[in-house]
């Protein structure tokens, strides 16, 4: 039997001392033999969770017409890159070229550039997009994009790069980090320190104990994808879970089989995540003063984009069933209880380009 991803990183853990929760974190998603991205199919109702696209078709169909009405937006350029971070299945490429084809332009210049670490998820991604009339390829990364126009999408994709986590102690924030207590896997403190001019100005009177995550993965994400869009133009949509002003608490969380678990147990078995922190995505991507972003509700923002309508469309001469389907549909997607508060969506473009909707910020 090979040796578990756990039993290595107990192994070095053993010899090295304590790993950061961002270290552990990638290598529980990322290992190239055990990890949970490279190895779980993580979706739909037999997976783990169900992201947003795999609930509805309209979910990817707005987005659609959000890329539609941006690429106008700057310009309708001949020669475009739309690239997805972290496609999953492929289920929301798919819905949202079918909803683009209602501008041909925009896919003729469009060639869709796909992000993905997982060699079993990029093969779904080929079989569910060999049939769009549109060139699809993969980078491995940002850099790999070519020096035009881009509009940029991902929609939980931030929320599994790594993060680390500060814990209030003493008069100062210590990293936490996962070493072994009695030789099991377990939170200890170590001794870096978090840099203060990142945390939110009311951290000196936070209680002892209270938990803040920054994550240097998601903040180089926002910059190249900023640096992208003023060098060579274009937009950006982020969706995730997290939240719009930075705040204190701890969100790591391990989900299995759609249910919550302990994030030190089964190392690659279960998905880790934490919360995305827009507020330090948005000070990343104003340091050059080029570019504007408005970060809104996803419930706000769908209906914005015609939820309603869309969903309305959809139902129209259906059975009773159908229509109650979509409406649990609307209530899931954009419903205050559901994901409609939790899930945020930011969009970043050059300040001359509108932004969709009436937020402004
Ligand atoms: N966007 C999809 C999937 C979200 S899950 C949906 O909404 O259904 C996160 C996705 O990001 C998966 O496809 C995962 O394999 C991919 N991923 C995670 N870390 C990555 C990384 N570092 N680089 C590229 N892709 C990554």
């Amino acid at each position: 039997m090979p040796v578990t991803l756990g039993e290595r990183i107990r192994r070095q853990i053993e010899g090295d001392g304590p790993i950061s929760v961002a270290d552990y974190m990638a290598l529980c998603l990322c290992d190239p033999l055990q990890g949970y991205y490279t190895t779980a199919t993580p979706f739909g109702r037999t997976g783990d969770f169900i992201t947003a696209p795999e609930i509805s078709q309209i979910f990817g169909e707005l987005i659609g017409v959000w890329c539609v009405a941006m690429w106008r937006n700057i310009g309708a350029p001949k020669k475009f890159n739309l690239v997805e971070m972290g496609p999953g299945r492929g289920t929301l490429m798919a819905d949202l070229l079918r909803a683009a084809a209602i501008d041909k332009g925009f896919g003729e210049a469009g060639e869709v550039r796909l992000i993905e670490i997982s060699e079993q998820l990029r093969q779904q991604q080929r079989q569910l997009l060999a049939a769009s009339n549109i060139k699809v390829s993969w980078a491995d990364s940002l850099d790999d994009i070519d020096d035009v126009p881009s509009i940029f999408i991902g929609n939980e994709f931030l929320d599994a790069l790594p993060f680390h986590q500060y814990v209030k102690s003493g008069e100062m924030w210590l990293e936490r980090m996962v070493g072994l207590v009695d030789g099991e896997p377990a939170f200890v403190t170590g001794s870096g320190i978090a840099d203060p001019a990142l945390m939110p100005a009311d951290h000196d009177s936070a209680e002892m104990g209270t938990v803040f995550e920054i994550s240097p993965a998601r903040e180089a994400i926002a910059a190249s994808i900023t640096q992208h869009i003023e060098q060579h133009g274009g937009a950006a949509l982020l969706i995730d879970y997290g939240h719009i002003s930075s705040g204190f608490g701890d969100t790591f969380q391990a989900v299995e089989a759609h249910h919550y678990g302990n994030s030190l147990i089964n190392p690659g078995k279960a998905d880790l995540t934490s919360h995305v922190d827009f507020d330090a995505l948005k000070r990343v991507a104003g340091l050059n003063g080029k570019v504007k972003t408005a970060t809104l509700t996803q419930g706000k923002f769908l209906l914005e984009m015609g939820l309603l309508e869309r969903a309305g469309l959809l139902g129209q001469g259906k059975s009773g069933l159908v229509q109650n389907d979509l409406h649990e549909v609307v209530e899931r997607l954009a419903g205050r209880y559901a994901m409609g508060e939790l899930f945020k969506v930011m969009m970043i473009a050059r300040k001359e380009c509108k932004l969709e909707g009436s937020v402004t910020t």
